[in-house]
């Protein structure tokens, strides 16, 4: 007969003892870790979506672009659980590179800015049958280092450029490399404004691996998502961590 020791999901501690059961039957188990922060478990499947690890799971392949009831199914856990892990994260994104902003010169900043995989957004929502909806990701892009200094998603041209306008205030942008894109010209004065594809073809080569990982993700997430809020936190939270460099 071969035994496997009991760990504690948790703080991983092999003192461990039986603490009854649950109403289904279930053997509930209590750490006798006094520092473990949780102390009982149960080593049911229905838990797991508690778990530290199974948690940044549930991010990393949803990042992956793994939808959410393949998720569910790879990890054991409820669809729900991986929803609701992914709504919690919506507060903790930013829509501006803050760390990137705090280390600029605002004077040496030139801005480059492009709507990113816009066919692929008119594509995207054509799976879930909803054309009459189009959701699309805008960035800036940082003209001589190629990072992303601030994104933003929407549906309207003007409102959701003035809104990247706006984020994009404390860098103190002096010049914008734009498309010949209308809205462009009405948001810009002619002095600050660079329209002409010339000029994004160098910064597109620079930055074209991160383009090319979020129009993936933008086309698979969409195969899932069917809301709006999921689709933007997705997004948001891969922009976040491989542009930003933040820890989400
Ligand atoms: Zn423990």
């Amino acid at each position: 007969m071969t035994y496997i020791a009991v760990r504690c999901l948790h703080c991983q501690s092999e003192q461990i003892v039986k603490r009854g059961k649950t109403a289904q039957g279930t053997q509930r188990y209590l750490c006798q870790n006094t520092l473990c922060a949780v102390r009982s478990f149960l080593l049911n499947y229905r838990y797991r979506g508690c778990l530290p690890e199974i948690k940044q799971q549930i991010i990393d392949m949803s990042l992956n672009a793994s939808g959410v009831r393949d998720t569910a199914r790879s990890l054991h856990i409820c669809p729900n659980t991986v929803l609701r892990e992914l709504k919690k994260k919506e507060a903790a994104l930013e829509s501006v590179n803050t760390a990137l902003l705090h280390t600029l010169k605002p004077t040496e900043i030139t801005v480059n800015i492009e709507r990113a995989g816009e066919a692929e957004m008119e594509e995207m929502w054509s799976f879930v049958g909803n054309k009459g909806n189009p959701r699309w990701l805008w960035h800036a892009i940082d003209h001589r280092t190629g990072k992303v200094l601030a994104y933003v998603f929407g549906r309207r041209q003007d409102t959701v450029f003035l809104q990247l306008k706006a984020l994009l205030a404390p860098f103190g942008i002096t010049q914008y490399y734009t498309d010949y894109w209308g809205a462009y010209t009405r948001h810009l004065d002619p002095e600050e404004h660079t329209p002409g594809k010339r000029n994004t073809q160098k910064i597109e080569r620079k930055h074209l691996t991160l383009r090319t990982r979020i129009k993936r993700l933008v086309r698979k997430t969409i195969c899932f998502s069917k809301s709006t809020q999921m689709h933007d936190i997705v997004i948001g939270l891969f922009v976040n961590r491989y542009a930003f460099g933040r820890a989400v």
